[in-house]
């Protein structure tokens, strides 16, 4: 199996990072976790053929990790007859993914008459498969075990209702990689690492909160940061405690303090840890 960081930054535009968006591909077969800014172009330059990709699993609905979704579908299906791509998320994803192909819909009618005027594959990027997750097993490519549970980013402290964030274990080779989205720690992550795992791919955004001279049990914008996203200390004892043997950390805003989130995640955890750049690829 490999996996490719295809973009590592989080909703600010940077330079040298695009958005949200990991890759997996076992025997031809490719799955991408999100769909961040640039993620088709970033499959091609990691060597990935955008129509190998047959399903797109996604964590959440903050826009920096969906708003190149129609251009992944459409890549996906560009020329070719295939089968059609299976895009799997949380409580809502039928109804924005039709909302997506109805926002396009004069550009999808407009590629049918021509390309069936030409002769060329008339399908066309509708032909999506959409399952809204439930924890537990999600249908893959053939051989590939994938599973998702609920994890905490995003919906607290408000109660956004029918706010749904996932995180996603995949199997597949004889190895293992845990996608989490945005998730702060959560009974949910805990689960998918039980029994260890290859490569966790974690967002980190912070060394800790009272680097920045906030308080959780005080300060309304700590607890909100805290709600939102992982404790790096909290983190570095999960993934020692459950035998992550690669962590790989994720999702940058503008100049991260790499060294401060080290030193925090290695007091506990003393497996691999990697700070991820665009195209970023392990072998597995
Ligand atoms: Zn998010």
């Amino acid at each position: 199996m490999r996996l490719v960081l295809l973009g590592t930054a989080a909703l600010s535009p940077q330079p040298e990072r695009m958005g949200p968006a990991v890759a997996l591909e076992n025997e031809g077969r490719i799955v991408v976790v999100d769909a961040g800014r640039g993620v088709s172009a970033q499959l091609v330059r990691a060597g990935l053929d955008p129509h190998g990709v047959t399903d797109v699993l996604v964590t959440h609905f903050h826009i920096d990790h969906v708003c190149d979704l129609a251009d992944l579908l459409y890549c996906a299906w560009h020329y070719v007859e295939r089968d059609p791509v299976r895009v799997a998320g949380p409580p809502g994803m039928e109804d924005f993914v039709e909302r997506l192909l109805a926002l396009h819909a004069l550009d999808i009618r407009s590629r049918v008459v021509e390309f069936a005027a030409l002769g060329k594959p008339a399908r066309v990027w509708d032909d999506v498969r959409v399952v809204e997750v439930e924890p537990g097993p999600v249908e893959g490519p053939q051989d590939w075990h994938v599973r998702a549970e609920r994890v905490e980013h995003g919906d607290s402290p408000y109660g956004i209702p029918g706010w749904t964030a996932w995180a996603y274990r995949l199997d597949a080779g004889g190895r293992s990689v845990v996608v989490s989205g945005d998730c702060r720690q959560s009974p949910g992550l805990a689960r998918l690492l039980d029994g260890g795992v290859d490569v966790l791919v974690q967002s980190l955004n912070w060394a800790g909160l009272d680097s920045w001279g906030l308080d959780v049990s005080g300060d309304w914008d700590a607890r909100f940061a805290d709600a939102l996203f992982a404790d790096p200390q909290v983190l570095g004892r999960l993934a020692q405690e459950k035998r992550v043997r690669h962590l790989v950390i994720t999702h940058f805003g503008v100049d991260p303090d790499l060294d401060g989130m080290a030193e925090v995640l290695s007091r506990e955890y003393t497996g691999r840890l990697s700070f991820a750049e665009d195209l970023m690829s392990i072998q597995l």
